[in-house]
């Protein structure tokens, strides 16, 4: 996808602070951090989201490696949440699939509806 920017960071187009990196997915540090560990993982190939008919066998290898990348972060003892933004209401914002990794910090309780 041309006009990507996570397919132009898998590329190497754009920098990124690299975490973790294998031949299917490719994880960084968020450029505007939530949370003091603020990491995406993401398949290299493009998929606008969960809908877009991932392969279970892309879904396997995104979602496996985020207890490796948690480990990297430091947060793997303390814990952390997983976050995937799905369309409007999800405030999706870069349409390439990505799973947040938040953590660092005691995460609020409860994750209802905006105010
Ligand atoms: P979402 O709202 O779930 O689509 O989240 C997209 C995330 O990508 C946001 O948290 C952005 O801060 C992050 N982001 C956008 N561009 C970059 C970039 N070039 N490098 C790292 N993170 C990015
Ligand atoms: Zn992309």
């Amino acid at each position: 996808m041309d006009d990507c920017i996570f397919c132009k960071l898998v590329a190497g187009e754009v920098p990124a602070t690299v975490i973790y990196e294998d031949d299917d997915v490719i994880a960084f540090d968020d450029v505007n951090p939530q949370t003091p560990v603020h990491t995406l993982i993401i398949p290299k190939e493009h998929y606008h989201s969960l809908s877009d008919d991932v392969p279970p066998e892309i879904l396997g290898k995104l979602f496996s490696k985020v207890p490796t990348v948690a480990k990297l972060k430091g947060v793997e003892e303390s814990g952390y949440r997983i976050i995937s933004n799905k369309g409007t209401d999800g405030r999706q914002t870069v349409f390439h699939l990505h799973i947040h990794i938040l953590g660092g910090t005691t995460m609020p309780i409860g994750m209802g509806p905006a105010d």
